[in-house]
């Protein structure tokens, strides 16, 4: 099994861009699930047409550590993909990132992910709390993923997931496979984050450019792959899949100091 974790900033497009490749897996035929780790519980929305209705975490508390059927968190979306939400406490309530451990653990232990041939973790935040490291902590995830702009505090939360990747890929088997640059229209982004990814010691996998039918797709609550199959837009997430799946460049990253990552955003900035 290809397990996989896209990592970046809050809104970067973790889970758009996470949808429109896990649409792209199934297409190649792999037996596809996408795991939402987000108390928003809105992950898999283009996948399954709607907010996903029951979460982990949802049955958590209400089975009190009872029995739950793999059905149960296991929803079918768009092309057969499976959907599953971690979820979160409720809103003010308790720790989200514990949340998280406690919904992975029930994953694992239901062997739920048993047959699937790709697993795709979209995983919120700057891996800055245990929760939300989990998954790269404990080997969930081997390969990561981490999607930025070259706006700077994107390039800065990328460069710290980076910094939590290096801590743990010392022993355990996590590695990270490269930036998914998501533009957000920053002059000559494509070369700083070509730039970046290299400081990092690794590459730029994909430029995904900033598009209105992402936008489209998602009032109608689908991915790009589902609702322009033709479109360019789609074809630039099939090949970031196919990227991905023939990805052998697997590397320990080497962060950056900040300044020197100021110094870099100033030299295209210029
Ligand atoms: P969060 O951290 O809150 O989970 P996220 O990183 O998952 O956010 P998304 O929800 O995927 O971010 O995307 C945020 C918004 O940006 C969405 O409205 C999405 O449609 C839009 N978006 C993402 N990528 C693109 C793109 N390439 N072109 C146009 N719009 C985009
Ligand atoms: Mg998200």
């Amino acid at each position: 099994m290809k397990k996989i974790a896209f990592y970046g900033k809050g809104g970067i497009g973790k889970s758009t861009t996470a949808s429109n490749v896990s649409a792209a897996f199934s297409e190649m035929g792999k037996c596809t699930a996408q795991i939402g780790c987000d108390p928003k519980n809105d992950s898999t929305r283009l996948l399954l047409g709607h907010i996903c209705r029951q979460t982990v975490l949802d049955l958590e508390r209400e089975r009190r550590g009872g029995e739950i059927a793999v059905e149960e968190i296991v929803h079918k979306g768009w092309n057969d993909i499976l959907c599953i939400e971690a979820g979160g406490p409720e809103p003010g309530v308790g720790c989200a990132g514990r949340g998280i451990i406690v919904a992975l653990q029930r994953l694992k232990a239901l062997k739920a992910l048993e047959n699937v041939d790709v697993a795709l973790y979209d995983v919120l935040g700057d891996v800055v709390c245990g929760g939300f490291a989990l998954p790269i902590r404990e080997g969930y995830a081997e390969e990561i993923y981490i999607v930025s702009s070259g706006e700077l505090m994107s390039l800065y939360a990328a460069n710290n997931i980076a910094k939590g990747i290096r801590k743990f890929a010392v022993r355990g088997s996590v590695k990270l496979g490269g930036i998914i640059g998501n533009s957000r229209n920053v002059p000559l982004e494509k070369e700083l984050l070509e730039e970046f990814a290299e400081k990092l010691g690794t590459k730029l996998i994909a430029f995904i450019p900033r598009d209105n039918v992402v936008h489209d797709a998602e009032i109608h609550r689908q991915t790009v792959l589902a609702f322009a199959p033709d479109s360019s837009q789609a074809e630039i997430y099939r090949k970031l899949a196919a990227d991905i799946d023939k990805n052998e460049k697997l590397i320990i990253p080497t962060p950056m100091e900040f300044e020197e990552l100021e110094g870099l955003v100033e030299k295209y900035g210029n």
